[in-house]
């Protein structure tokens, strides 16, 4: 996937170009016409929709867990993103944020084991990991999870927690659980940034974010994959409901064109922004509602299956941490689909 990803960036270089003042009104036109067919500058969730899930995820939790989560709030809510950068410089990374499900057949639910090993026994691990193992990489940090509870390490349950975050906020986008996660494969390029980064940037904080309290999952794996069950079966309005509102959109009320110091980049139009939000009926605050209780569901679960741990006695110093060489500088240009 990284090797489509450096192509995403490479396009995305190109749509930035140099606009001479007086030949501006026909490389317009004629870039305008040729960038139908390029992808935007395409992020993954957004840093907005990624910090606000982790964020909202912790008022679900009960009394026990929430002071220690309030005290660490803005430390665990940065760490939100950071399972993105790592993409960069840990190998493996990449491919725990999706899963192609199309390759494991028509009903790919009901060939893929749920259970680590089963599947290696199967598919081999090679194959997995080409495709993407973000449910099997879930159960996994739920694990860790439920271990740093257990070792009592309050630096670990709060890194764990934001990944843990990160990953379930990303199993909640359809898009991460197709190969056609940026359109590229129907001329819908730049559909992975408008669903889960221009939408919820730009309608989110109208959304309902009072969830009520977080509940005790008996079996988690079953309930990562019905996360991914969910979205895979979204996957096909995502894309057919924008298909068809493009047919009705002509590209230059589609698009609009910002410049500044000379340089020009094609973004969605408000108004078609709000065109998709509407046909989607609330598609992506039911997403990200979903993603914020579940990820408090499953840290509750965690907490509980480690017996219970007194969090108000843990201390925890981020500012004592060594610099962590994993927390590069993100640029958002960086960010592409997946
Ligand atoms: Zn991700």
């Amino acid at each position: 996937m990284l090797k489509l990803f450096h192509k995403g960036l490479s396009w995305g270089s190109r749509l930035v170009f140099q606009v001479h003042n007086h030949i501006r009104l026909t490389l317009l036109i004629t870039l305008l016409a040729l960038l139908v067919m390029l992808p935007t500058g395409a992020q993954g969730w957004g840093f907005w929709a990624h910090r606000r899930i982790n964020r909202v995820a912790v008022f679900t939790l009960p009394p026990e867990m929430l002071g220690f989560y309030k005290m660490h709030l803005d430390y665990y809510t940065e760490r939100a993103t950071l399972a993105d950068s790592r993409r960069y410089t840990v190998t493996g990374e990449a491919a725990k944020h999706y899963i192609d499900l199309e390759h494991y057949g028509k009903l790919p639910l009901l060939n893929l084991p749920p259970h680590w090993k089963d599947a290696v026994a199967r598919y081999n691990e090679d194959t997995l990991n080409k495709h993407g193992i973000l449910p099997w990489n879930l159960s996994l940090v739920q694990w860790q999870l439920t271990e740093a509870f257990y070792r009592q390490d309050a630096g670990d349950i709060l890194k764990l927690s934001a990944d843990l975050g990160h990953y379930m906020a990303d199993a909640h986008v359809p898009l991460h659980c197709t190969k056609n996660y940026n359109g590229q494969l129907t001329g819908q390029h730049g559909i992975h940034a408008l669903w889960e980064s221009r939408i919820p940037e730009t309608f989110g904080e109208a959304y309902d974010y009072y969830l009520g309290q977080a509940q005790y999952v008996e079996k988690p794996s079953a309930l990562i994959w019905q996360v991914i069950s969910e979205s895979y079966a979204a996957t096909d309005s995502v894309l057919t409901l924008e298909a068809a509102l493009a047919q009705q959109v002509p590209d230059d009320k589609r698009y609009t064109f910002t410049s500044r110091n000379g340089t020009a980049q094609r973004n969605y139009s408000p108004a078609y922004l709000e065109r998709y939000s509407a046909v989607l009926e609330g598609m992506v605050e039911r997403r990200i509602r979903l993603a914020a209780y579940r990820l408090g569901c499953m840290i509750f679960t965690a907490w509980v299956n480690a017996g219970q741990p007194d969090l108000n006695t843990l201390h925890y110093n981020p500012t004592q941490e060594k610099p962590d060489p994993e927390m590069p500088k993100l640029q958002m240009q960086d960010r592409e689909a997946h």
